[in-house]
This record gives C-alpha cells, structure tokens and sequence, in this order.
C-alpha cells in the first residue's frame, strides 16, 4: 500500500501536500504555504503532523510553519545549504541523502535552478516526487537564482524517476504553462489532448497537480530540449540541449 497522498490548495495559487502513514501514523507536511488549511485537513482526518519537508524558502513554501509548530510537534527537515534562511531545522539534507518515513525510503535531490539549494524529496516504492518550484506541471519554476545549466540538470535528474512517479509540485501554474507550451511545440498531438484535459479540470476548479512523470516527459517543453520537433521550431537543430532549454526558458520569460 503506497502513503496516502492528500493535495491541499493554500493561498491563492499553490499547493501543500501531506502524506501519511496509516500504520505507524506518522504523517508528514511537504511545503507550508500558510497553515489554515493545513491545520483543518488535519483535524478532519484525525491526524497529527510528525514531519515537515521543505524544499526552499521562499515565503510561500514556508510563511505557515511557526502557525503550524504551535499546534503541532513536528520535526522540520531542509536543505542544510539553505539553513541561514529556513526556519530552524531539526534535520539538515542535501543531495544523495536518504531517510526514512513511514518504512519507506525518501531520497533528497538538489533541484537548483529557481533557487540555489532547492530540494527535492523522492519517495520511490509510493512514487511521489515533491518538485515545488523545480519541475512543474507543464513548466518549470524561474531561474530566480541559479543558472540554466542549473536548472537543466535538475530536469534531467527529475527526469530519470520511474516514468510512473507522480509529480508533486508547488502550483496551480499549469493554464498559463500550457498557453506558452503549444508555442513551442505546435505540432505534439499529446500536447494538444493534455491541453484538453488540463482545460476541462481548470473549468470545474479540479487540480493539475499531482502530475504523472511520463505524461511530463511528453508533453513538458522544458524536458524536451532535445525534441527533434522542438528544435527545429525554434531554429536550433543539433544544439546543445542545455542551450535550446535556455532559449525556451528565455521565451516563457517573455511572454
Ligand atoms: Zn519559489
Ligand atoms: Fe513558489
């Protein structure tokens, strides 16, 4: 039985998640964007928080944690990369570390790029991936910080996850993804049927995220920099993939 995954919309565009273990009861917060709609979600399934996951500090990953650690006694775990500008960490990871929630794995991925010491937390036997702002449905957060070189060997770690693994990112970003994706790659037919569905879910207020890595793979332009398709639209044939995804970056920048 993979950890139950529940998907928790705060403020006005993003997305908390928590995740629990029904056998030990452990139940974990990945991001805290305020702490409202955390705090009710957990009173309504008779859940207490035992873990806090963040992937980076920017304000809207983080503004609910004091809120949320007055009413719960969590065990918050960060970037020690980032320890000067988290709240304060009771563990400190970086990249290739492991540990382990609920009997299962979670394997934490330096995602630089939209920040320098954004993390990623892994848990493959359940097959979620916590990406917040490092590969998004249908986009990729903005290189704030990092490079695109960065950011492009994020993607390409993200990347090579089970095809299965669902993508759990940060936002409700993927309309104005999707309007700047058919820019770039007009002619992909999957494309074309995802836009449909991300439409018709945005039409009834249902979430785009959690999204599934192959379906990503497919369809997400910032992977698919050495997309034969994609290269010859922008007039990049035979480039290197790292600068035709600066170029798509520089675009969506843009537009
Ligand atoms: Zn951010
Ligand atoms: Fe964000």
């Amino acid at each position: 039985m993979p950890l139950e995954l529940v998907t928790i919309p705060a403020l006005s565009d993003n997305y908390t998640f928590l995740l629990h273990d029904s056998d030990s009861g452990d139940t974990a917060c990945i991001d805290v964007p305020e702490a409202a709609p955390i705090l009710s979600e957990l009173s309504s399934r008779g859940w207490s928080l035992t873990d806090i996951w963040l992937t980076h500090h920017h304000h809207d990953h983080i503004g609910g944690v004091d809120d949320l650690l007055h009413k719960h006694d969590a065990k918050v775990t960060g970037a020690r990369a980032d320890r000067h500008r988290l709240p304060s960490l009771n563990r400190e990871v970086g990249d290739g570390d492991a540990f382990e929630f609920g009997g299962e794995r979670v394997e934490v991925l330096d995602v630089s790029g939209h920040t320098v010491g954004h993390i990623a937390f892994v848990v493959p036997d359940s097959g979620y991936a916590f990406t917040a702002d490092s590969l998004m449905a249908l986009g990729c957060g903005r290189l704030f910080e990092g490079s695109a070189e960065q950011m492009w060997e994020s993607l390409q770690k993200l990347a090579a996850l089970d095809p299965e693994t669902l993508i759990c990112s940060g936002h409700e970003y993927t309309q104005a993804n999707a309007k700047f994706a058919i820019t770039v790659d007009p002619d992909n037919d999957a494309l074309k049927a995802r836009i449909k569905r991300i439409n018709s879910a945005r039409d009834s207020n249902e979430p785009t995220v959690p999204s599934k890595l192959s379906e990503e793979v497919a369809t997400n332009p910032f992977l698919r920099a050495t997309d034969p398709a994609i290269q010859a639209h922008l007039d990049m044939i035979g480039a290197q993939p790292v600068d035709v995804f600066a170029e798509i970056r520089a675009r969506k920048d843009r537009f």
